[in-house]
């Protein structure tokens, strides 16, 4: 991602529905390792053209990677357990 493209929103401020208060389009565009949140289309739409913002700065397997939701932890912890017993039946 070339610097002066993807820091020039940063200063915008929104609330977000998810933390309970105020921040800059900073944390939005890469708070997911360096990766954008999820909800970045729907939260920034109305102040600028995110979706073109996203589309010029990641490449289409980046997006649609960040843009997934999610999953639930009990989801992610059931998962994990399989796994686990996959990998003690396969030794
Ligand atoms: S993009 Fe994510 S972190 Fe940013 S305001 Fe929306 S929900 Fe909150």
């Amino acid at each position: 991602m070339a610097k002066s493209q993807c820091d020039a929103f940063d200063d915008l401020e929104g609330y977000c529905r998810i933390l309970g208060h105020h921040l800059r389009f900073s944390y939005c565009r890469s708070c997911q390792e360096g990766f954008p949140c999820f909800k970045i289309l729907d939260c920034w739409f109305e102040k600028f053209d995110v979706r073109k913002f996203v589309e010029e700065n990641f490449t289409a397997a980046e997006i649609e990677q960040f843009l997934r939701p999610p999953k639930p932890k009990m989801q992610t912890l059931m998962t994990l357990i399989q796994q686990a017993q996959k990998r003690m039946k396969d030794r």
